[in-house]
Formats: structure tokens, sequence, C-alpha cells
């Protein structure tokens, strides 16, 4: 039997490889952050795991940044810190 395959991809903070449906997919929209709950909306994508220290991370540090080849501005950090999983 061939294994199904599983869309996998990686927390741009900790690197934790997983399924791609346990995974928050952040896209840039009209200018600014947002999370994709769809995961298909257009535009480069980043994806944070669901550990609250990768969402403190990605608010303070440059990963998210350089994933979504862009600069994170004060507000894109509010809304991190806003969407943190608690
Ligand atoms: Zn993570």
């Amino acid at each position: 039997m061939p294994v199904k395959h599983k869309p996998q991809r990686s927390c741009v903070v900790c690197r934790l490889k997983t399924d791609k449906r346990d995974l928050i997919r952040l896209v840039i929209a009209d200018g600014s952050l947002m999370i994709d709950e769809s995961g298909k909306m257009n535009g480069r994508g980043a994806y944070l795991c669901q550990n609250k220290e990768c969402w403190m991370k990605a608010a303070a540090h440059m990963q998210l940044s350089r994933a979504l080849r862009r600069k994170l501005s004060d507000g894109d950090r509010d809304y991190l810190r806003q969407m943190t999983p608690s």
C-alpha cells in the first residue's frame, strides 16, 4: 500500500515540521498581517505552530518578517500578540 502523503509545513520560528492543518498560516493581505483561516489566501504565507512562545518570538524577532519578505509594522506585531494562542 502506498503511504498517503499529507502536506507538511514548518513553523518559521521553531522549525517544527508537522501536518499543515496543525499550523496557523499567516499572510500579508492589503498590506497587513492576517491569519489565513482557509489556508488558501493569495500572497506570501508563513506558518506558525500553536506554541505561544513562537508567537511571542515572531512578534519580537525577524524570522516571520524574513519568511514573509516584509518588515513587520507595529500594527502587525500587536496583531500577533493579540492572536497568540493561550
Ligand atoms: Zn513553532
